[in-house]
């Protein structure tokens, strides 16, 4: 067997960073010369997160393959760079619906369906896909969501702990990940939440081999002895992960503490010596910009930074592209009109509309996008914000009065942006989600798809190639009955699909930046290669603070 397992579970409560964590790790043995795949299992009922409010769950993931998924594989995708899949996440609501279609289809051959054997199969046979084929990764990580003692947890513990027997000991390691808080008033670490949990871990079978302990500074010795001693671990195998101000220094941090290097002893990895210089410089160069930039991100879904966790991350890597720090200004889209838009866009350096659904907030992204338009502010439109800028260019500069997007008003005459139900019928890759295509979930273009780039274009001077793939969660399009009123008022469509049918990129020629895509270039920026049209932005956003 070559691939070796590493399973991560999380006490104690939520929000502890163990997606940051298992990323983190991920790419520390990366470094060392093996190669990593990380999968995410997530205790919910839901299919997928795709039919969740991103207020609820943050946002939703889309790999190359078209799947919905947990925003941790975005973590996963910029920390190793390798692309995940459908096959990297997976939940409670998924097992469930493929072993109720087995035991519909007959497969159980009259044998009574239950969680164990049953579920615990169909989870089991989800991780060790990751090991399947020629290219089987050294090393996968299985992250399981939520907390330990969670009712819903269960049967994918159940799972971890049988696999281990199932693959032999030397082949999987657990690690817990729990939280040692710091008692200011007491002045000192406190162990027992820890021992708690690592005592329901045991209480289903489950014994860790290493503790991580989220804190606020390193746990002196003494204490890691007393948790190694209470939960049965060695003593060299309680490791802090300490809070950092700039998450990529995560893995510098686990590396100092020693934590890929026991893992990848007690795993008996054929690991080289680990090489940060990527890394290094990547901390060095976020510690030290030579300016800073405001960006305005206006949106809907503003309270809940996680919804626009790749969009973020996307402005921080155009800005160390650029050297610049990227100062975040998020502008609740309800709250816009065209009465505050100067008050409330005062010092910022680029405006940035992003993906969203439905209309709440629509007339205040559109006359963000006119302040933009009309003050040659660097503007980055994406998904619903390309929509909404293409509705703003129709009706103030086109003169089409009730310009809008069939999605607002069916009944508006000029329909720029519609449902194109061909795609449906003929175009969507994915033949099972036609079908479903009454069900809400996964009923969108989804996915990578091609994007033919104009020459002597924004857009060709950001990827500078003529083709490039892009993935894409939308169910509108914009409509070319309108390509050419448009073209002719000045609006330039300089990324179409390869065959001219569908608009992916629009720009404003005339702007010193204006530019909306119909994907989401977010899902493929990484810290070290920022995604091109990120880059561009934030070097416009530069020139026009300068
Ligand atoms: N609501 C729009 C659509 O479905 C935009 C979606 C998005 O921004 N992801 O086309």
């Amino acid at each position: 067997m070559k691939t070796k397992y590493i399973f991560v579970t999380g006490g104690v409560l939520s929000s502890l960073g163990k997606g940051l964590s298992a990323a983190s790790l991920g790419a520390l043995l990366q470094t060392r010369s093996l190669s990593v795949t990380i999968q995410k299992l997530d205790p919910y009922i839901n299919v997928d997160p795709g039919t969740m409010n991103p207020f609820q769950h943050g946002e939703v993931f889309v790999t190359d393959d078209g799947a919905e998924t947990d925003l941790d594989l975005g973590h996963y995708e910029r920390y190793l760079d390798v692309p995940m899949t459908h096959k990297n996440n997976t939940t409670s609501g998924a097992i469930y619906n493929s072993v109720i279609a087995k035991e519909r289809r007959g497969d159980y051959l009259g044998a009574t369906v239950q969680v164990i054997p049953h579920i615990t199969d169909e989870i089991k046979s989800k991780v060790l896909s990751l090991a399947e084929g020629e290219d089987a990764p050294d090393v996968a990580i299985i992250e399981i969501g939520g907390t330990v003692g969670d009712i819903e947890g269960l049967p994918f513990l159940e799972a971890i702990r049988q696999l281990r027997s199932d693959l032999g000991r030397d082949n999987c390691l657990n690690i817990h990940l729990t939280l040692v808080p710091y008692l200011r008033y007491a002045g000192e670490h406190k162990t027992k939440p820890t021992q708690h949990s690592v005592k329901e871990l045991l209480s289903i079978g489950i014994q860790p081999d290493i503790i991580l302990c989220r804190c606020e500074q390193s746990i002196p010795q003494e204490m890691r002895r007393k948790i190694a001693l209470f939960c049965n671990v060695d003593q060299d195998a309680v490791f802090s992960a300490v809070d950092v101000k700039n998450i990529y220094e995560l893995p510098l941090k686990f590396y100092e503490e020693g934590f890929d290097q026991k893992v990848a002893i007690m795993l008996r990895l054929p690991a080289r010596n680990a090489r940060l210089d990527a890394w290094e410089k990547l901390v060095h160069d976020c510690a030290d910009p030579r300016g800073n930039v405001t960006i305005a991100i206006v949106g809907k879904y503003v309270e809940l930074k996680e919804a626009y966790k790749s969009l973020h991350e996307a402005l921080v890597h155009g800005g160390v592209a650029n050297r610049v720090s990227v100062e975040l200004r998020y502008v609740n889209s309800e709250t816009v009109d065209e009465t505050n838009v100067v008050s409330l866009f005062k010092g910022c350096d680029g405006i940035l509309v992003p993906g969203g659904f439905g209309y709440r907030g629509v007339e205040g992204k559109i006359a963000a996008i006119r302040y933009a338009r009309e003050n040659r502010v660097p503007f980055f439109g994406i998904c619903l914000g390309m929509q909404c800028a293409v509705i703003e260019f129709a009706r103030n500069v086109a003169l089409l009065n009730d310009a809008n997007s069939e999605e607002f008003n069916q009944l508006s005459e000029h329909k720029v942006i519609y449902l194109m139900a061909e795609w449906f019928d003929f175009r969507t890759k994915n033949v099972e989600k036609r079908d479903a295509a009454s069900d809400k979930g996964g009923t969108m273009r989804l996915g990578a798809y091609p994007c033919k780039i104009l020459p002597e274009t924004k857009a060709y001077a950001s990827y500078l190639k003529p083709s490039v793939e892009e993935r894409h969660r939308h169910r509108y399009e914009f409509n070319n009955a309108f390509r050419e009123i448009l073209m002719q008022k000045g609006m330039l469509f300089s990324g179409v699909s390869p065959d001219d049918s569908l608009v992916e990129i629009m720009e404003l020629p005339d702007h010193p930046w204006f530019l909306g895509c119909q994907f989401h270039p977010e899902f493929k920026s990484r810290p070290m290669d920022a995604h091109p049209l990120f880059r561009e932005f934030i070097k416009a956003a530069k020139k026009y603070a300068e």
